[in-house]
């Protein structure tokens, strides 16, 4: 989502919140951008240069944190949103963390895991003055993997000379991973899911779900959601979406994934388009930004839409989401299980001492329901949606340390 976007919620959030037009001016600031460049050498010899960002957004309340994402569509501007979304996401979830972000403008489809090797170790090698475990410590997001993570990782300690595991999380467990982190962001999320559900009067296993997205986020909460016994009526990717009204075999579906790399040919084909007008209970945006916009919200049937991607809702459609009565479960919050466990595994690099995965899930749900049981009682109370509400305690908690601070 553009950074106009952002700035245009945040002009709503100044009346509703009462902020002054300095406070939104700082909470808008970005406190460094570091832009690079460095050249990959292809398998075949041929050399490209490719563009990195890494944007520290806010880091009032601690290090920031956010993760790395190579992708064709990466620039500076959406590396400002999605860090700019951390900042208020580690605020939410109480973290000890400011907001960071960063990618590489590259397809990664199509490269070599030796090509892949070498873009990692090469946006380290630019970034490595400027990130570290009390400064910036970055994580995997789209198209970044535990692999990717373990490259930088040694490509961070060969530089510094010294054992450094909290300079990055999404690590392989073996590299010092936290237990649990490979599927926290969707757990995260079906645990507000379930609190969200229980407001609504509804079981989990009588809810029927659609999913758009089927990676990390999308394909860990299927698999979550269908154990709990709730009905996954479609699931999609960028190849196109896979629908039965009597619910998916989710792991039959992972393993036609596996084998065809895409979920279409499984059951009746849909396009994403025709997903998100499904007639379900909730609907989980776990692809990219901007899915649902002006153009395709009027056919929003779900009831609940939580935010696993960042930004799939476009502010428009915010508006008219909420005119229709469908609560979104803001991407600051439905996602942040990442970024919690990601924090954990952070702690558990500082102590040199590990959790066990029952122990991480038990502390992740005592985490990340709080802040949902506050965002749900301001909206209750102030009429506003769930955005705006987390937005403001978001706020309000950054705007609390900078002014402690003395920087506004
Ligand atoms: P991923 O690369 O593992 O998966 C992305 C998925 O989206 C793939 O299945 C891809 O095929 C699919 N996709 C792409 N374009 C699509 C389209 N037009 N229609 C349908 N599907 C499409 O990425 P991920 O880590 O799962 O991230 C997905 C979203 O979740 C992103 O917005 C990311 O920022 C957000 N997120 C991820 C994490 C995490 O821990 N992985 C944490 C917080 C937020």
């Amino acid at each position: 989502m553009s950074f106009d976007a952002i700035q245009k919620r945040l002009n709503d959030l100044q009346t509703k919140g009462k902020l002054t037009e300095k406070e939104v001016s700082y909470l808008l600031t970005p406190k460094r951008i570091h832009q690079k460049e460095f050249t990959l050498e292809k398998d075949d010899g041929s050399k490209e240069t490719l563009k990195a960002y890494r944007v520290q957004f806010n880091d009032d309340l601690g290090p920031t944190k956010g993760g790395i994402r190579f992708h064709h569509e990466v620039d500076l501007d959406e590396v400002k949103s999605l860090a700019f979304w951390m900042a208020l996401k580690t605020s939410l979830s109480n973290l000890p963390y400011g907001g960071g972000k960063g990618g590489v403008e590259v397809d990664p489809k199509g490269l070599s895991e030796t090509e892949l090797e070498r873009i990692s170790r090469g946006f380290i090698q630019v970034m490595a003055e400027h990130i570290g475990p009390t400064k910036d410590i970055p994580a995997p997001d789209v198209y970044t993997t535990p692999q990717i993570m373990a490259w930088m990782l040694d490509e961070y300690e060969k530089i510094k000379g010294e054992h450094l595991p909290g300079v990055i999380t999404g690590k392989p467990l073996v590299l010092g991973g936290s237990k649990g982190r490979s599927y926290s962001t969707a757990q995260g999320g079906v645990y507000v899911l379930e609190a969200a559900l229980k407001h609504a009067g509804k079981k989990l296993t009588e809810a029927t779900i659609a999913i758009q997205g089927f990676g990390n986020a999308g394909m860990h909460a299927a698999h979550i959601l269908h154990k709990l016994g709730a009905k996954i009526v479609a699931v999609s990717d960028s190849k196109g979406g896979a629908y039965d009204a009597n619910g998916l075999d989710i792991e039959a579906v992972t393993a036609h994934k596996e084998k065809t790399r895409s979920v279409i040919g499984y059951a009746k084909d849909v396009t994403t388009e025709e997903l998100l007008a499904l007639d379900v209970d909730v609907l989980i945006p776990a692809a990219l930004a901007e899915t649902i916009t002006a153009k395709n919200a009027a056919n929003v049937k779900a009831k609940i839409v939580l935010e696993l991607a960042n930004g799939p809702v476009t502010p428009e459609a915010d508006k008219l989401l909420y005119g229709k009565g469908i609560n979104v479960i803001p991407d600051i919050l439905a996602n942040a299980g990442g970024v919690i466990v990601s924090y954990y595994e952070w702690v558990q690099n500082q102590m040199g001492y590990y959790w066990e995965e029952e122990e991480v899930l038990e502390k992740l749900k005592k985490q990340i329901i709080p802040p949902y049981n506050t965002m749900y009682e301001l909206s209750s109370k102030e009429k506003f949606d769930l955005r705006t509400a987390a937005y403001l305690i978001a706020t309000k908690r950054i705007l609390e340390a900078a002014k402690l601070r003395g920087r506004v």
